[in-house]
């Protein structure tokens, strides 16, 4: 049989990158201005006991002394260089060392440092990459359901994709750890490399989920050489306490990695049923799907309604062609199971994404999906667009549902994300709820925002 190759549903616009950080190693600091700290020695001592010889010894202005810990704060003039100042300054035989005079700023909460990047989780009317004004407001509200739930390790989600970087430090957290394949067996060997499928789940050394890009012979190790997967797996569930990064939906999550796509972002229709019937086994409840292509395929529905069967939810993007899905179905979001969540993609204005695809019967709701700004892989963190940005927004939510209500079905699942969704114009009469995703609103049953209630 010929696979169909199937692609990451990822606009590819938006990917020259704006250096975030050209000038990070230039510490913020008062022109001019430096800490010295003097060696522990008499001579030193002495030096400091006079202001007028201590300026004359550092070429500068005493600006303050600190004598108990013999520092000096001084003044140059701010036309030489910080580096020029400092090797001067360390040049005295008696300056242990001397530093910019570095300005701090107070620590907000999320302490993140990529948090006003993340217009999806909270838009207060900053620009994203391409300069676009945002409109304040026009977010998933996670804030106020954060005062509700950050998640629960007791969640598990499966990203579907190119795999997960699960050695990123805002990744690491979350990631899935197989409770059966690591420890030691009988004998004593660690069981996640003892080539045994210890809880015979059917999948041998599955630490932190699957790789079938090569199908036929799948591996253990779902390594994102892509890092779609890892960007799709920050908004569900980036670290939110470590300082760095970025912040996920959920704080607590559990993400196992099924990992079909290649390096190229490509992988096949036995690929992704592999790796759907693999998120099925270790009893993913949502599942994130952020890939399509390929036409009409009951292997692949057949995948999908066996997911569904065991509970899931299936979030998937309703596709990058501007295209309307009632009229020109996309796959898998366009399989009529029951349980399948499609995601459009908006933009921080709240205006349907120009490459999103729509349909008022069978795209169920928007999601932030333009200039979304992730992990990736290597540690890393980009800005990307596409509905495959928008999707695990979906995921996210629904996964903080089922942290607060864990006995909902999937079907009760989806029903509660399309009935509180917030009204948009732009999703009206294209989408069945005709609303953005609403964190707060879907985990307190609010539906009095939606155009569904
Ligand atoms: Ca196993």
């Amino acid at each position: 049989m010929r696979s169909k190759m199937l692609r990451l549903v990822l606009s590819l616009t938006t990917l020259s990158v704006i250096s975030l950080s050209a000038n990070a190693s230039v510490q913020e600091s008062v022109p001019g201005e430096y800490v010295v700290k003097f060696k522990a020695h008499p001579a030193a001592m002495q030096l400091m006991s006079s202001k007028i010889q201590l300026g004359q010894s550092l070429h500068a202005f005493i600006k303050n002394r600190i004598s108990s810990a013999n520092i000096v704060v001084v003044q140059r003039a701010s036309v030489e260089t910080a580096e020029s100042a400092i090797s001067s300054l360390q040049e005295n035989e008696l300056v242990e060392y001397a530093e910019p005079n570095y300005i701090y700023h107070i620590s907000k909460t999320p302490a993140q440092a990529g948090y006003i990047n993340l217009w999806g989780l909270h838009n207060v009317g900053q620009t994203d990459k391409d300069g676009k004004v945002g409109v304040a407001g026009v977010d998933i509200d996670v804030e106020k359901a954060w005062d509700i739930t950050t998640g629960s390790k007791q969640v598990l989600v499966a990203v579907i994709d190119t795999g997960i970087d699960y050695t990123h430090p805002d990744l690491v957290q979350n990631v899935w750890t197989n409770p059966g394949e690591t420890g030691a067996d009988s004998q004593g060997r660690d069981k996640s490399n003892n080539g045994v499928d210890d809880d015979q789940n059917g999948y041998v050394d599955d630490v932190h989920g699957f790789n079938f890009v090569n199908a036929a012979a799948p591996t253990n190790n779902p390594m994102d050489d892509h890092g779609h997967g890892s960007h799709c797996s920050g908004t569900i569930g980036g670290f939110g306490q470590n300082g760095t990064g970025i912040v996920g939906v959920n704080w607590n999550v559990k993400i196992v990695a099924s990992k079909f796509l290649d390096a190229n972002g490509g992988g096949t229709l036995e690929g992704a049923i592999m790796a759907i019937d693999y998120a099925t086994k270790v009893g993913a409840k949502v599942m994130s799907n952020s890939w399509g292509g390929g036409g009409f395929s009951q292997a692949l529905q057949d995948a999908v309604a066996r997911a569904t069967q065991s509970g899931a939810v299936f979030v998937a993007a309703a596709g990058n062609d501007g295209t309307n899905n009632d009229v020109s179905p996309a796959y898998p979001a366009s399989f009529p199971v029951e349980n399948i969540i499609s995601v459009a993609a908006i933009d921080n204005q709240g205006n349907l994404a120009s490459f999103s695809n729509m349909g008022a019967r069978t795209v169920h709701l928007g999601a932030p999906g333009v200039n979304v700004y992730s992990s990736v892989k290597g540690g890393g963190y980009d800005t990307w667009s596409g509905t495959s940005m928008a999707t695990p927004h979906v995921s996210g939510v629904a996964a903080l549902l089922l942290a607060k209500e864990p006995n909902l079905t999937n079907a009760q699942v989806k029903q509660r994300l399309i009935s509180t969704t917030r009204a948009l114009p732009s999703l009206s009469g294209q989408t069945v709820s005709g609303g953005l995703i609403n964190a707060y609103n879907a985990l307190t049953n609010n539906t009095l925002e939606s155009q569904t209630h």
